[in-house]
């Protein structure tokens, strides 16, 4: 029998659970967090390893690794995404599960963290492959998650047809009569299987009301600023799509592939048709020039949009940033080294769990919608995401001031001291 070479790569740890736990400890001292509290944030509650084989097109069978990781369900249902890559490892899950339980805390949701995904590069399988492998995945989960229990959404790599798949494997589980009372057991989903509008721009549109909020404050006009995005995928291409509508230029991208960069400016939607049509990929785009990848950090821009994956922005290309605002879409992409390097220079950062908080809260309208048989039009869900972003961004703005800390430090606090308030208040069982 031939077998096929494994398709999966050894890949080097991202250490994003070294940086998460010191942006905790930062702000836990700050706080003077109580010291039983701290023991229980620092670890997660629960981790789910699974090993399932599934059929490959080709008739042979691959064992995959999947991943869940409940950090925190105090405040409500464990909440987060599951992503497909090379990079997802128990210490990624741990980490990206941590900044979510942060992230619903601070955006006031009544959800805790989680996070989990599948190590693998879905650029070598074939779309019927991702099903099965999905469909396996949501069997092997089994009633670990649930729509009160741990409600998985998109994120790097998955996107609305993933969250189909598992919905329709979970549904199929469950007993007809309980069936249609178990479609919040995921966000994220096809406006036609329970998905709710404005779902898919959420977090772009976060991305992009964050910079806009900041820009209100410092008195900055956002028209023919020039900003760059790494990673073109739905966070990147939506904040990219709101920024130009408000007169700003794209003038650099990053993804996978490559770089590119126009100071003149690139068209989002032009890029957009380019990259669809290109298999995902920005390279070849005519209306810009291909460059190096580590001089893309370095480029002349007022605003840097990472929405790709952690440990983006290091100490070593930290120093050739110019601009003076980094929008974080993605979760985890200034290394610790970074930062300090960054705000020393005078560097703003709108934190992860801040700037990319509107896919969670977008998340949040859905699963309402679901569980309350509703049904929301466009308008009303980008108001009330609107009106959801402000409220947290003004009180991190606030808390940064009065305490004088930066505002990741000033989101950790808030979201810190919130679920402080909930275990003091309730106890610690028995
Ligand atoms: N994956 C997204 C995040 O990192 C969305 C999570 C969700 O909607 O549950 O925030």
């Amino acid at each position: 029998m031939v077998t096929k070479t494994p398709k999966k790569k050894k890949v080097l740890k991202q250490g994003m659970l070294s940086n998460v736990m010191h942006q905790f400890d930062n702000a836990a001292n700050i706080v003077g967090l109580n010291p039983n509290i701290r023991k229980i944030l620092e670890v997660t509650n629960n981790e789910l390893v699974v090993h399932f084989p599934v059929r490959m097109d080709n008739g042979e069978v691959e064992v995959f690794t999947g991943y869940r990781v409940q950090h925190n369900n105090s405040l409500g249902p464990y909440k987060g995404g599951l992503r497909y890559h090379p990079t997802v490892d128990i210490d990624a899950a741990r980490a990206l599960a941590m900044w979510m339980t942060w992230k619903t805390s601070l955006a006031g949701l009544p959800y805790g963290g989680a996070k989990g995904g599948i190590q693998l590069d879905p650029a070598q399988y074939s779309n019927p492959e991702l099903e099965r492998i999905t469909r396996r995945f949501t069997y092997a989960l089994g009633d670990n998650i649930g729509p009160e229990l741990d409600i998985p959404a998109p994120d790097v790599n998955t996107n609305a047809q993933t969250m189909a798949w598992i919905l329709d494997t979970y549904m199929s589980t469950k007993p007809p009569a309980e069936r249609s009372m178990n479609m919040h057991v995921v966000t994220g989903k096809p406006i036609g299987a329970g998905g709710s509008e404005g779902r898919d721009r959420a977090t772009g549109y976060g991305v992009f009301l964050t910079i806009k909020f900041w820009a209100e404050s410092k008195q900055v006009d956002l028209k023919d600023k020039k900003f760059i995005v790494q990673g073109f995928g739905n966070v990147g291409y939506w904040a990219a799509y709101f920024l130009e509508r408000e007169g700003a230029v794209l003038t650099g991208v990053q993804d996978a592939y490559g770089s590119i960069a126009n100071e003149h400016g690139i068209s989002v939607e032009k890029l957009s048709e380019h990259s669809q049509a290109n298999k995902g990929s920005i390279l070849g785009f005519g209306d810009a020039q291909s460059i190096d990848n580590t001089d893309f950090f370095g480029l002349d821009c007022d605003i840097i949009i990472p929405a790709a994956l952690g440990n983006q922005i290091t100490a070593e290309n930290a120093k050739r940033i110019r601009a003076y605002l980094i929008a974080e879409g993605a979760n985890g992409p200034t290394d610790v080294g970074a930062e300090e390097i960054l705000l020393k220079k005078g560097v703003n950062i709108i934190p992860d769990i801040l700037c990319n908080s509107g896919g969670v809260i977008g998340s949040y309208f859905e699963w309402l919608q679901n569980r309350n048989g509703e049904i929301w039009q466009l308008e009303e869900v980008m108001q009330k995401l609107e009106k959801k972003l402000r409220e947290s961004f003004t009180k991190v703005s606030e808390t940064a001031k009065d305490r004088k800390v930066d505002m990741r430090t000033a989101a950790f606090i808030i979201a810190i001291e919130r679920l402080e308030e909930t275990y003091l208040q309730r106890g610690i069982f028995p």
